[in-house]
Parts: C-alpha cells; structure tokens; sequence
C-alpha cells in the first residue's frame, strides 16, 4: 500500500502550534527547560473513547509496549487522580498536540487516528505528543533539506522564509543531530533531503509498514524524559562537552592516551570511531578509508554512572543489551565496539563499530586505513 498521500500530515493542534510557536519551540538544548511540557516520570495515562475500535485499541497498546521496550516511558491506562491523559479518538488519520499541553490540565488531550492504521503511524504521532516537531523543522535542516518551490501549493501558507524564521527558535534538537531518516520527519511535506539520500529507504512520507523509530528518535526520547539505567547514556557534542559528564574511556592509542568514543556523520552514515581528549577530533572508518573530522562530533557519556557498561567478548551475534552507536545512510543500525591491536609489541585499543548485518566483525580506524576484527568487544548495558 502506498500511504505517501496523506501520511504524517495532519497536526490537530497545528494552528495553535503556529499561534503559539515561542511557546512551544521555546526549548533550549537542555531537557531542563522542557519542564511543563514533559510527561512527568515518563508516565503518560491514556484512556479510549468509546468507539474506537477494539482491533486499533489493540494497536495502540502494541505500539505502547515496543515504546516501554526501547526508553523508560510508560503508558497506563488513566486513574481519576490523574490531570494529564491522552484521549484516543476515532477520526480522520492523524493528529495529535505536541508535547503535554498544560492548557488541557483535567480535561485530556485527544489523539486522533483513522482505523486500520499500522503502528508507524502510532509512532509518529506519539513523537508529537512526546514533544518532537517534524526533523524538517529544525534549525540545522538547511544542510540536510531543500524546498521544493513547485509544491508551494501544497504547502498551505507555508514558505521557506516563515520556515526559516521558525528554524530559528531553539527547540528540542537535545544535542542530537539531524536525522534524516528520523521517523518524525515528513518528507510529504515541502521538503526533501539533499543527497546523500538514502537509496530504496522508506522515508517519513511514504512506504512500506516497517518503518520505526530511528536509532537518535529513541536516544532523544529517552534524553527529553531524562531516562536513566541503561537508557542514561548520552552522546553530547564536542563542543558542549564537559568531562563531569564522564566520557565513556573505550581504549587507548599506542602512547596509552585515552580513547573515547566519538560519533560522527560521514557521507549520510553516522558512524562511531575514536576520538582523543587532547586534540579534539574524532576518526571513523568507512570502505577501506579513515577520515579526520575536527568538529560536529559528538562523545558518548554516561552521566552520573546511570548505565551499567560492560565490555563482553563477541560471540559472532549481538549480544543482548547491546549499546546501539548510529546506522548507515540506509538505516542499518550500527553497534559500538572496540578491539586490540598489536604493532610492534604495543597494544591499541580502539572503539569501533560493528553492524546488524555483520554482528562478527568489528570495524575500527586505523593506521589510515579500516581494520575489522572477529575478535573483539561488544559493548553493553546490563
Ligand atoms: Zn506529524
């Protein structure tokens, strides 16, 4: 089934969001100050208006429980006591309020969906209730996305300079980088990623049924409801970062300097490599080459120790509680892991990657080239 036509488009509290874009997009890049917009402790109650259907109630709690499996947020059905609650309501495909709307305090806030739907378009909406705006609304989109000016019509009042004035206000970007395979972005829209798009990848608009919640769409979930355990780590960019975050030390290089491990985009793929705390820059291997990247490169921490890390020998497939680093630019998640060198009777120990589809081998920068490993570590929260 092709859904490019009218999937994602709807916003139910759209003209309320444009009314009141400072309010609602007056997110800094701290969780803290999404306060009164976060459902507290994660918790969101819920509650079924009475004709919506049994098959798409089953839907929903489907779509609750993969939630709960990948971030600390819960879904319960709503108790009296409660002053926040979603309301699932049988309507036109789909729409939801962005964030917990403080107006709605004792009175609910509908959700609306068409019957029959497959759990993408569950995920996408509850994106909107957890807070998340399209991907192409964000301020660092113009790198990744352009406007299409034969669409204008489409585009209902919308242009590229409104857009970019919006773009302007900070919002719940969280550290995380642009994702254009982010299942929050709405490519049906006015706009469309900028190469290197992903070659026969189902983005936000339209598609097939399997398309989920991308690696950063979990990591910013859990980062909005500031989810701790194993849901606690943090990739923070290079330029925000201040080592009481405590950046995971994964290795080391040859002179027994520190690796960390560090994440970073290249040619669409965002890949994990290695990175030195005394220069500043970040190695990743792709193909049979290793690229420097000086900036716009993030570290993984674990604040206040949240994530119980473990390195564990591979066994050739991926262990449970693997720590998920990025993907490739055809969505394929990729793992971090790192492996020991031996040059010259000296050790290396350098963080890595591995991938889905390839759980026995390692890959790590090095010596300007890629090495892959069988044997190596996998690293894990337990
Ligand atoms: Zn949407």
């Amino acid at each position: 089934m092709h859904i490019a036509s009218y999937l994602f488009l709807l916003l139910l509290s759209t003209p309320l969001l444009i009314a009141g874009a400072n309010e609602y997009y007056n997110f800094t890049r701290d969780q803290r100050s999404l306060i009164g917009y976060v459902w507290e402790g994660g918790i969101i109650p819920y509650e079924f208006k009475p004709d919506f259907p049994s098959r798409d109630r089953a839907m929903f709690v489907q779509t609750a429980r993969f939630i709960e499996q990948r971030t600390c947020i819960q879904f319960r059905e709503k108790l009296a006591s409660d002053r926040f609650w979603l309301i699932l309501v049988l309507g036109g495909c789909c729409g939801t309020h962005g964030g917990r709307r403080p107006e709605l305090e004792g009175k609910g806030q509908e959700a609306t969906f068409s019957s029959g739907l497959p759990m993408p378009f569950y995920l996408h909406e509850l994106g909107h209730t957890f807070g998340f705006p399209h991907e192409q609304d964000r301020p660092d989109w113009p790198e990744y996305a352009w406007w299409d000016d034969n669409k204008q019509d489409t585009c209902k009042g919308f242009s590229p300079g409104f857009l970019q004035f919006q773009a302007k206000v900070e919002q719940a970007a969280l550290d995380i980088p642009f994702d254009y395979v982010s299942l929050m972005a709405d490519w049906t829209e006015c706009w469309w990623p900028k190469p290197p798009t992903p070659k026969n990848i189902p983005l936000g608009g339209g598609g097939s049924d399997d398309r989920t919640y991308s690696v950063l769409d979990i990591e910013r979930i859990n980062a909005v409801h500031g989810c701790g355990k194993c849901y606690g780590y943090r990739f923070r960019k290079i330029t925000q970062l201040s080592y009481n975050q405590r950046p995971v030390q994964a290795g080391y290089e040859l002179d027994k300097k520190i690796f960390y491990i560090c994440r970073v985009y290249h040619e669409g793929h965002l890949l994990i490599g290695k990175s030195r705390p005394d220069d500043d820059k970040c190695w990743v291997g792709w193909d049979n080459g290793e690229t420097e990247y000086k900036e716009r490169f993030s570290v993984l921490t674990n604040p206040g120790n949240e994530a119980n890390f473990r390195w564990i020998r591979s066994t050739g497939s991926i262990p449970s509680g693997a720590i998920k680093g990025g993907r490739t630019k055809d969505r394929e998640t990729i793992y971090v892991g790192r492996c020991k060198i031996n040059v010259d009777n000296r050790d290396t120990l350098i963080p890595g990657f591995y991938l889905e589809s390839k759980p026995g081998e390692l890959r790590v920068p090095f010596g300007g080239g890629v090495r892959r490993c069988n044997d190596f570590e996998a690293l894990v929260c337990q």
